[in-house]
């Protein structure tokens, strides 16, 4: 037999990076392996704190499956778009379209890999917020494309820096990415800023992506307005799902909706229809969520409420977090994260995936440092803030000691 081959991951993998199931979590593994038990605040996984899937969902799904063992149409089975369509209808702000425009997926994160494939070129840019859910940095990078990250900006509660996106378009640029309300941040858009981003999408003619799986994750007097009903009159692919408003991330059920204009980009559209033949179609079962998730009781609304768990938890992680001397967090508005700054002249922190590191191994709670969000300085961590709030506030507090001497 001839020597084996080395195998290496092909080069198309060399930028693409996702430090939420990092290096990190393989040593939070081997912890567990070892006996210990870790606080693992690394993803935004519902299920794994508690969250109960609502019963109607799970009703519908055990009642489907004996007749959803077939391949469905590759866009989805029509129940469930059609589902889609009536909770968009219910906003009259948002421009109309169809079942056809409606792309089922294994999860959101299936229907950002086939968009991000479908539409770049080698050398194309996507403008992508920093920080951001990293997905869309990794997939636009797979696809042959460059990330081009424009600010958000702390110090205006994280939105978006307009004046950083307009000096960052170029020739090149082919879509802008939204993703509101955010993560990591919590930050929620206000118009004035969408209506901004539309703008500038109008003038350079972008692709508008906009990722809305936390819209109905909201707390205090926060308002979600969404992307294409500020641009009725720009192709804007939103980007939507059952893992996060109805705690079911395991079921990788999600959509894509696509409205404004289409002629112009018939080739771009056929590409997302010829991949979603491609993977046949998505998860049928799940598909059968979608319509119990959407026209039942929207659970959600209570865990969000002044007096409900999600809400409940942000204020703890907020005010422990605010607590921690030379640690300041910007009040999150929606989504199940805190990304706070350590202050550089407090903390000394170079490196701060080494630092996420050393924080597991030594207290045994697992968080994911910015730079994994394309944040370019070593000062923030991501903090999932679906453990109860007596926990979070534990772990918190944890955080603020092992800070006070910490040194790198
Ligand atoms: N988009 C954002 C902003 C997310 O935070 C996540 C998951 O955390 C996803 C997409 C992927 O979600 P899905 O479970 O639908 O693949």
């Amino acid at each position: 037999m001839s020597p084996l081959r080395t195998l290496d991951q092909s080069s198309k993998l060399r930028d693409v990076l996702y430090e939420i199931r990092g290096q990190a979590l393989v040593e939070a593994d081997r912890l567990e392996n070892e006996g210990h038990t870790i606080l693992k605040l690394n993803t935004g996984n519902p299920a794994v704190f508690g969250f109960e899937a609502p019963f109607q969902i799970v009703r519908d799904m055990i009642e489907a499956i004996p007749h959803a063992h077939g391949y469905s149409d590759s866009r989805g089975i029509m129940s469930a778009r059609r589902a889609v369509v009536y909770r968009y209808e219910q906003d009259e702000a948002f421009p109309p379209f169809g079942p056809e425009d409606v792309f089922l997926g294994n999860g959101v994160s299936e229907l950002i890999t086939m968009v991000m494939q479908a539409l770049l070129d080698e050398g194309d840019e996507v403008l992508i917020p920093a920080p951001d859910y990293p997905l869309w940095t990794a997939m636009t990078s797979l696809g042959g494309g460059n990330p081009v990250h424009y600010l958000s900006d702390e110090q205006n509660g994280w939105q978006p820096d307009l004046e950083d996106i307009r000096a960052k378009v170029t020739p090149r640029t082919k879509a802008i990415v939204v993703i509101n309300p955010n993560n990591p941040t919590g930050a929620v858009y206000s118009r004035e800023v969408l209506e901004g981003i539309a703008e500038i999408a109008r003038e350079h003619s972008l692709l508008v992506l906009a990722d809305e799986i936390y819209d109905r994750i909201l707390f205090d007097d926060a308002v979600h307005i969404p992307m294409a009903s500020v641009a009725p009159d720009l192709l804007v692919l939103t980007f939507n799902g059952l893992s996060k408003t109805y705690r079911v991330a395991g079921y990788r059920s999600g959509w894509l909706v696509i409205t404004g204009p289409k002629a112009h980009a018939a080739g771009f559209l056929e590409g997302i229809t010829l991949l979603a033949s491609t993977r046949l179609c998505p998860n049928v079962p799940a598909q059968h969520a979608v319509q119990a998730a959407l026209s039942g009781v929207q659970s959600i609304d209570a865990l969000i409420g002044p007096s409900g768990r999600l809400h409940e938890q942000r204020d703890a992680a907020w005010e422990a977090l605010e607590s921690i001397p030379g640690v300041s967090c910007v009040k999150p508005q929606g989504a199940l994260y805190a990304f706070p700054r350590f202050d550089p002249e407090v903390h000394e922190i170079r490196d701060d995936a080494k630092f996420v590191y050393d924080f597991l191994v030594a207290e045994h709670v697992l968080l994911v440092q910015g730079t994994g969000f394309n944040w370019a300085t070593h000062d923030h961590v991501r903090i999932v803030t679906l453990p109860e709030a007596r926990v979070l506030t534990q772990a918190i507090e944890r955080l603020g000691n092992f800070l006070a001497s910490y040194r790198q």
